[in-house]
């Protein structure tokens, strides 16, 4: 006999699964999570949309979301994949983009922007490296602390 979950119970469930590259980051504040309905013979259907097609993490989150929704005793979520329209970083919530910035790392920024400095907040940064320490990531450093940032590229 499985209990039927309400959908903001599977939500709360969901928030237990990380960014393993980004471990302060979870699903929801990525907002890589579409969709989550919980069917009429108590079935849940998880959607989500990867964030970089290449990247490895993806299959690891997917994988993941899995596991947690089998611990909380729901035997054979469905984890349903879609491409279209493509995750952006947009989709990141306000949450997500200060937990980034606490872990040291400048959140996304409108194109024309530079990221400022997750030290001191100074926008005078500069790009040393288009490929940080993962390919979400660029290196960048601030010209007035000096400090050396990673900063999520948009896309
Ligand atoms: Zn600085």
């Amino acid at each position: 006999m499985t209990a039927t979950r309400s959908r903001d119970e599977i939500l709360q469930i969901l928030s237990r699964v990380c960014d393993p590259e980004i471990p302060v980051l979870t699903v929801l504040d990525l907002g890589i999570i579409r969709d989550v309905s919980v069917e009429n013979d108590s079935s849940v259907i998880v959607t989500i949309t990867p964030t970089y097609s290449g990247c490895p993490a993806m299959r690891l989150i997917e994988t993941e979301i899995r596991a947690v929704l089998v611990e909380a005793g729901i035997p054979d979520p469905v984890i349903r994949t879609i491409l279209h329209p493509a995750w952006t970083t947009d989709w990141m919530t306000p949450a997500g983009r200060e937990k980034l910035e606490r872990f040291g790392i400048a959140p996304p920024q409108p194109r024309d922007q530079h990221p400022p400095c997750p030290r001191c907040h100074s926008r005078n940064t500069r790009e040393l490296s288009a490929f940080g320490s993962t390919a979400c990531k660029a290196l960048w450093q601030c010209q007035d602390c000096k400090e050396p940032f990673d900063y999520f590229k948009c896309h």
